[in-house]
């Protein structure tokens, strides 16, 4: 099954790529986890993409689209994927159909997890991550167990830079000039399905599994 959640910072698509990959057994292929983890290991990827990421810009299509190639060059993503933070332009919709035709592959689903402009800021200006598997929380919403501390590993958890209000108002200007235009490429396709991701956590997970239910008889066997 290959799954794209589509949808503004915010919406929720890290949450829940990392519970469906981990209940579909599939890989999770986060663009922006990729980028993280390149920064923080001041790789010749992270030292170009970091100044456009604490902009809240995208970092250019020809860093993310080799760094997504290379990705797809691995083999565990041959039962599938849970792709998110990609593609968010034209551009790399296209760059994605081609590494994917060259495969042999389509997307079965993809989804687009709408969600209203203030549940957006809230959710990003309170949401912690862990620095180490990447886990979010929220201070409010999802709060971890222990202060400052990720539930699944025990590291450290930390506001991501671009998570202060005025980036996560210029994420959100980029995604409505670059990323909203996706919506209809993929109704034209007709592979989109929308659902209202204001909703509780949870609630949106049972709407994916129900419409990857939909599209396979079983997606949850091995
Ligand atoms: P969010 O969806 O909440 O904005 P992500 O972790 O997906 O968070 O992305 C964080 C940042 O990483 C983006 O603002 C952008 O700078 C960069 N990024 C992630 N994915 C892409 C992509 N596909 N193309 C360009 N930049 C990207
Ligand atoms: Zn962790």
């Amino acid at each position: 099954m290959r799954i794209i959640l589509l949808g503004p910072p915010g919406a929720g698509k890290g949450t829940q790529a990392k519970i469906l990959a981990e209940k579909l057994n599939l890989p999770h292929i986060s663009t922006g986890d990729i980028l993280r983890q390149n920064v923080k290991e001041a790789t010749a990827l992270g030292l170009q993409a970091r100044a456009f990421m604490d902009r809240g810009d995208l970092v250019p299509d020809e860093l993310v689209a080799k760094m997504l190639m290379h990705r797809f060059e691995q083999p565990d993503i041959k039962e599938g994927f849970i792709l998110d933070g990609y593609p968010r332009n034209l551009v790399q919709a296209k760059t994605l159909d081609g590494i994917l035709q060259k495969k042999n592959m389509g997307v079965d689903l993809v989804v687009y997890l709408d969600t209203s402009e203030p549940v957006i800021i809230q959710r990003l200006t309170g949401r912690l991550v862990c620095s180490k598997c990447g886990a979010n929380f929220h201070i409010k919403n999802m709060p971890p167990k222990r202060d400052a501390v990720c539930d699944y590993c025990g590291d450290r958890l930390y506001q991501r830079s671009d998570d202060k209000e005025e980036t996560v108002r210029k994420r959100l200007e980029v995604y409505r000039k670059e990323t909203a235009s996706l919506i209809q490429y993929y109704q034209e396709m007709q592979k989109l399905h929308r659902l209202s991701a204001d909703e509780d956590a949870e609630v949106v997970l049972k709407s994916i599994i129900g419409l990857a239910a939909g599209i396979q008889d079983d997606p949850f066997k091995e």
